[in-house]
């Protein structure tokens, strides 16, 4: 099982890791910083010993990640017991740090307004944030409004906390103000380092609603 560093520390941007299991140009890894797509956030970027990372896959059901495993851009020259170092891009963690915890509290604070929502779809990349759901009619009236509570709830600099489940250590939960979901992603420890946001609404299709969000 791979030890996920960026669950405990999400602002660690490079990690030495001992390499355990290669096939060809696929590795894994003893502990790691380096994120692999779940619960709709993108994989990060990054290198393993200046090899460039071209896909991270997670093992593991939902927001859990039990393994993950590295495929590079070219067979290494390093093997099974060898320590590596690992590296991210820094800027990109951050835009998804932010951009995550952001999509979170927009979706509770959207749910404050229309009631209960139907999720149908999500994804954290590091340009924007946006959750899909079932709705009736356009919400773009209802978007400035929106702005104008999570900006300065945002602000206000509420702690976030991030935890893994008393019973199941690989789930983990996010917890900030009076809200609490699992999530398995990597996110800031306050509000305030979000800053501001802006919010755009995207027709998908009938009855179907999508919401973006984006960092000032
Ligand atoms: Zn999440």
């Amino acid at each position: 099982m791979t030890k996920k560093l960026f669950w405990k520390d999400p602002y660690l941007t490079e990690c030495k890791a001992m390499v355990t299991s290669m096939e060809g140009n696929k590795v894994k890894l003893d502990q790691t910083i380096f994120y692999a797509f779940s619960g709709g956030q993108e994989s990060d970027e990054g290198t393993i010993n200046g090899i460039k990372v071209v896909n991270a896959v997670k093992q593991g059901e939902k927001e859990n990640i039990i393994d993950i495993e590295y495929e590079l851009e070219k067979v290494p020259d390093f093997k099974v017991g060898d320590e590596v170092e690992v590296k991210i891009d820094k800027e990109k963690r951050d835009k998804l740090r932010r951009l995550h915890s952001a999509a979170h509290i927009v979706y509770y604070f959207v749910t404050s307004s229309l009631g209960r929502l139907r999720i149908i779809g999500s994804n954290i990349a590091s340009e924007k944030a946006r959750f899909d759901f079932l709705y009736n009619k356009p919400i773009s009236d209802l978007l400035p409004m929106i702005e104008e509570q999570v900006n300065p709830f945002l602000a206000e600099g509420h702690e976030i906390i991030t935890e893994p489940d008393e019973k199941n250590p690989d789930m983990r939960w996010w917890r900030c103000y009076e809200w609490s979901m699992p999530c398995g992603g990597t996110h800031v420890k306050n509000t305030k380092e979000i800053g501001k946001i802006r919010l755009k609404r995207k027709n998908i299709g009938a009855d179907k609603e999508r919401i973006e969000i984006y960092l000032e």
